[in-house]
């Protein structure tokens, strides 16, 4: 009984020296094709001997900066530019990729709820357990690239789920400065429930030093998050020391540290309507100011109900979509260093 599922390797071979592309094919037996497999993009770069990095976007099909800049990435960057190994898989949940959803179609999985993932399990369930125990388990740096997904815009951030041993805890801190976002969340590990599902916790748990990056949303990019996402990218291989040679990216911007330690920095939608927001991503709030509105326009004369920040805050994430069905996240908040939970700054 291995933790590694039976997939085909089509065209790639992590051993060799050079450039290769090809695909992880996940067996899935459908009627209109018996044998078919699930072709998982990936590339292996390879030269010389140095550490391996694992480049990861496309776990929710509808993120978009990651998907395009490690397409770029894997066609340009070539062997002789580094020291060490780059994986690039682009479209880590390719079903849910090709769909342009955060989910797969095939089994609703959300792949950054499923890590370690089941050898013998559902098509989502394969793609986590092969990506932990074969792609996590040979890499010495893990970046997962994220943004906000359709239903949600983030703001642009480096993602650290903090390590509890303070050298890896510098050393992902150190990745997230040279990642050069205009902020840096730090998570305290355990902090979720879904915090050991995820990538960046599967990763650790793997050995490797992993931080993660959230970059937009509202299931679209713009050319300030995409050039976000490649000069980060370039920055933290040079960081790492995969990347020989001089950078041409500009310094990193300073990253305003903010964390987050608990699950109920949230606002959730109570009522079923429409969506007024009241600030937007980034945005500083305070106890008490108001967060947003939602108007339930099928009642006539029904009055909109106010929703109001509990607590001194940035705003990270803040609903995109309008239409809002009770439980859906309105807002999400994490703190400046020094703030107490449940008080004002
Ligand atoms: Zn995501």
């Amino acid at each position: 009984m291995t933790d590694i599922p039976n997939v085909r390797l089509i065209g790639i071979d992590f051993e060799r020296e050079g450039k290769s592309h090809g695909y992880i094919g996940i067996q899935h037996s459908t009627t209109r094709s018996c044998y078919y497999w699930v072709p998982l993009p990936i590339t292996c770069i390879k030269n010389s001997s140095g550490p391996t990095v694992l480049l990861i976007s496309g776990i929710h099909g509808d993120e978009y900066e990651g998907q395009i800049a490690l397409s770029k990435l894997a066609a340009n960057l070539q062997p002789v530019d580094i020291t060490g190994r780059v994986l690039i898989l682009p479209m880590a949940n390719f079903p849910a990729a090709k769909t342009g959803a955060r989910t797969s179609p095939i089994d609703d999985g959300d792949l950054n709820r499923l890590f370690p993932g089941e050898a013998n399990g559902s098509v989502s369930q394969q793609i986590a357990a092969y990506m932990e125990h074969a792609l996590m388990a040979i890499s010495d740096f893990v970046i997962d690239l994220h943004a906000g997904g359709s239903s949600i815009m983030h703001v642009a951030a480096a993602i650290v789920v903090a390590e509890e041993d303070a050298v890896r805890f510098q050393q992902q801190m150190a990745l997230a400065q040279a990642f050069g976002a205009p902020y840096t969340i730090v998570y305290a590990s355990r902090s979720q429930p879904h915090f050991g599902k995820i990538a960046l916790t599967a990763s650790a748990r793997q050995g490797a030093i992993a931080i993660g990056a959230e970059l937009g949303g509202a299931g679209s990019v713009t050319s300030n998050s995409l050039s976000l996402t490649e000069l980060g990218l370039i920055r933290v291989l040079h960081k790492i020391g995969v990347l020989a040679g001089i950078s041409n990216a500009p310094p990193p911007m300073r990253t305003q540290v903010l964390s987050s330690d608990r699950p109920d920095t949230m606002i959730w939608a109570m009522e079923a309507g429409l969506f007024e927001p009241a600030v937007t991503v980034g945005s500083s709030v305070r106890r008490g100011d108001v967060a947003g509105r939602i108007h339930v326009v099928d009642s006539p004369g029904y009055p909109s109900t106010e929703y109001r920040f509990d607590e001194d805050g940035v705003v990270t994430v803040a609903r995109f979509m309008t239409q809002v069905q009770r439980g859906d996240c309105l807002y999400r908040i994490a703190f400046r260093p020094g703030h107490s939970p449940g008080s004002h700054e």
